[in-house]
């Protein structure tokens, strides 16, 4: 119990715990600042279910994901409000990998009856940042009580124009394949901070904060890329989910993959290979695609793209050419978390 009070400012005694708000109150407490684009709500928090509208011409997206305390965080090394906004950021991504726009998302919370509600305020307030940032509404949850862990559940629903949605399983041969911005970024922040180092103040918000790539991915799917992904398991497992969808081979160049300056920084500090952060480390955000290669030049004029490879035929896998011209082949592994223990 303890553990929950140290990121409130509430002294000793003065807790307000969640059996003694009651889930009546609690719901209403939190209603406020929900909706960001009231256009598209009939109804929201307060009745069995929802409404919503949904535009004409688009295709629906819709995805969930769960993060377990002990399991996906901690309060002992994450802040509650960088939960609740790492939350969104994981769920807001996943609409970015199909190029749509996030428009709506429920939420269901369980946790222990003692918990201090100034807490569960505080992954609100990190998740109610990041759906005023993107215009998303909450249209409800639910609230439960356990004797486990805390529970924390985001369903989001988006939408693209009718078709248009980027598949995985879409990658062609002869495409190029590309990432936006940096990876192994978010691996450097949390290898920066497990070792208690100073400096490396960029990737280690790239980790506690990490940002979803909605609008580079609407100008992705604007352009006419081919096949997507986002990179929350490491580039080395999202590459091989868009071989083995299409059924294609692809080759990266290691040279080639961009790398923030800290990660180098780190790589030297630990004595480690600096592109394993990048191929194994989890949760950057990032998309990685490919794309006809007629879309080059277009691609090299957005900020934040970099070309790393191409799609060739052959078996599904996925191939790195390195420096002194070794071709290795890149397994699934990545940041999996049925495999950690
Ligand atoms: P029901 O019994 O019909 O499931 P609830 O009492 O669980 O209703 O919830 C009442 C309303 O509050 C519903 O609109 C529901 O979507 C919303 N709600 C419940 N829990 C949460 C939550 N944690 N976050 C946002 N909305 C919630
Ligand atoms: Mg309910």
């Amino acid at each position: 119990m303890l553990q929950y009070n140290m990121y409130t400012n509430r002294k000793p005694g003065d807790e307000m715990q969640l059996k003694d708000v009651g889930e009546f109150n609690f719901i209403r407490h939190i209603q406020d600042n929900t909706i960001h684009d009231p256009s598209t709500v009939i109804t929201g928090i307060g009745d069995d279910c929802a409404v919503y509208s949904a535009k004409e011409e688009t295709d629906q997206l819709i995805s969930t994901d769960t993060m377990v305390e002990g399991v996906h965080f901690s309060f002992h090394y994450m802040k509650p409000y960088d939960v609740g906004y790492r939350l969104m950021t994981a769920n807001l991504s996943d609409i970015a990998a199909m190029g749509g726009t996030p428009r709506q998302i429920v939420l269901s919370v369980a946790a222990p009856e003692y918990v201090d509600t100034a807490i569960l305020d505080e992954v609100y307030r990190g998740i109610k940042d990041q759906c005023a940032k993107y215009h998303l509404n909450i249209l409800g949850g639910d609230t439960v009580c356990t004797e486990g862990p805390m529970v924390w559940t985001v369903t989001i629903i988006g939408d693209v124009p009718k078709g248009t949605a980027i598949m995985r399983s879409g990658a062609q041969v002869g495409d190029i394949v590309g990432i936006t911005n940096y990876v192994g970024y978010a691996a450097t922040g949390l290898g920066a901070l497990s070792y208690n180092l100073d400096g490396y103040h960029m990737t280690k918000v790239g980790h506690q904060r990490p940002d979803p790539q909605i609008e580079l991915g609407q100008q992705l799917r604007q352009l006419g890329i081919h096949s997507m992904n986002d990179i929350s398991d490491g580039l080395g497992s999202e590459l091989n989910e868009i071989a083995s969808a299409s059924n294609v081979s692809i080759v990266i160049e290691e040279k080639a993959i961009p790398l923030h300056e800290e990660t180098y920084e780190l790589a030297k500090y630990l004595q480690t290979n600096p592109v394993d952060y990048a191929l194994y480390g989890g949760e950057d955000f990032q998309l990685v695609f490919t794309a006809p290669k007629s879309l080059l030049s277009k691609l090299e004029n957005l900020a934040g793209i970099t070309i790393i490879g191409e799609v060739v035929s052959g078996p599904a896998q996925v191939q790195m050419v390195t420096p002194d011209k070794t071709i290795k082949t890149i397994e699934a592994k990545g940041y999996n978390h049925f495999h950690e223990s």
